[in-house]
């Protein structure tokens, strides 16, 4: 195994020569704006360091990586009562597709492709003000990496608030099959909000200590769950791209549409990557490549 900071280097270098990094984002109109020739890696390992690359203290939207916060939050809230609202399938469609719900009538595929998720966080949410809700991913988000300085950019939320018709389309859908408990504007400003989340690629890396189980990592999150999440990040953390992701890292991972990457080494180290360009699939194209470079250089494929 070689030393992770030559291959970090390397990396890194090889990766900021790729002349096509993709495009950001367009749906979202504040996300639209960033530049995509970026990128920062961060790593956790085991003996408690952090090692980066790049712009590791630049704030990046997390986007979908919010919802395996949320997806913490609310298996505490309702336990395995969750998983009769939403299975843990892999989807084979894109993170904001419609298609299976008709014919699964109301019940998402996997907490993590948007319809999920949208179910996911009105289990969280179950009543209270989204404010309550909020304050529990963010809690727990600040817990998981140890740092207070993690906050929600409400312009990015508002962007989308303003421009989702997709996922309003997919509340009302679900609300139409009983599958949401809350008004559908609660729960999706809720969800926005969520998504909207700011953070760097160290802490970002810190929060996922926890899921890889490194020593000396807060114990936040129990074994059981740490081991299905794993195994929901392996098989749908990337949507459609998740069989790709899979068969080039090797490893569990959750991306979002703002360009980040958390991928967990399970026992050994936690990966946070951001680079905005975006790859067919929604997911960072540079972010991806590194996590694939990584995991073959340091030998941390799981398989
Ligand atoms: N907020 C985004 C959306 O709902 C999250 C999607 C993503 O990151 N893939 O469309």
């Amino acid at each position: 195994m070689s030393d992770i900071l030559d291959s970090l280097k390397r990396v890194f270098e090889e990766v900021t020569q790729e002349a096509d990094w993709g495009q950001p984002a367009q749906y979202i109109p504040e996300l639209a704006e960033v530049d995509p020739a970026q990128l920062a890696i961060s790593v956790c390992t085991a003996d408690g360091k952090t090692h980066s690359a790049g712009l590791s203290d630049k704030l990046f939207s997390i986007q979908s990586i919010s919802k395996i916060f949320s997806l913490i939050a609310a298996l505490g809230r309702a336990g395995d009562q969750l998983w009769t609202r939403v299975g843990c399938e892999p989807s084979g469609t894109s993170f904001d597709s419609i298609v299976l719900l008709e014919s699964e009538r109301g019940q998402p595929r996997n907490p993590f492709v948007n319809a999920g998720a949208i179910v996911t966080t009105d289990a969280l949410l179950s009543g209270r003000e989204p404010k309550m809700a909020l304050a529990e991913i963010l809690g727990l988000v600040r817990a998981m990496a140890e740092d207070d300085n993690i906050h929600i950019n409400a312009d990015v939320a508002k962007s989308e608030q303003r421009t989702g018709e997709r996922n309003k389309a997919l509340a009302h859908y679900l609300a139409s099959y009983g599958n949401l408990l809350n008004p559908p504007d609660l729960t999706l400003g809720t969800y926005f909000h969520q998504c909207a989340i700011e953070m760097t690629t160290v802490q970002l890396a810190r929060a996922g200590r926890t899921l890889a189980r490194i020593d000396g990592a807060p114990k936040i999150v129990s074994a059981h769950h740490a081991r299905r999440l794993n195994a929901l990040m392996m098989t749908c953390g990337h949507y459609d791209g998740s069989g790709d992701f899979a068969f080039k890292v090797g490893l569990p991972g959750k991306s979002g549409v703002g360009g980040g990457l958390l991928v967990i080494v399970p026992g050994k180290a936690s990966i946070a990557i951001w680079s905005p360009g975006l790859n067919a699939y929604g997911n960072s194209k540079a972010g991806t490549r590194v996590a694939a470079m990584l995991s073959q250089s340091m030998g941390w494929s799981i398989f």
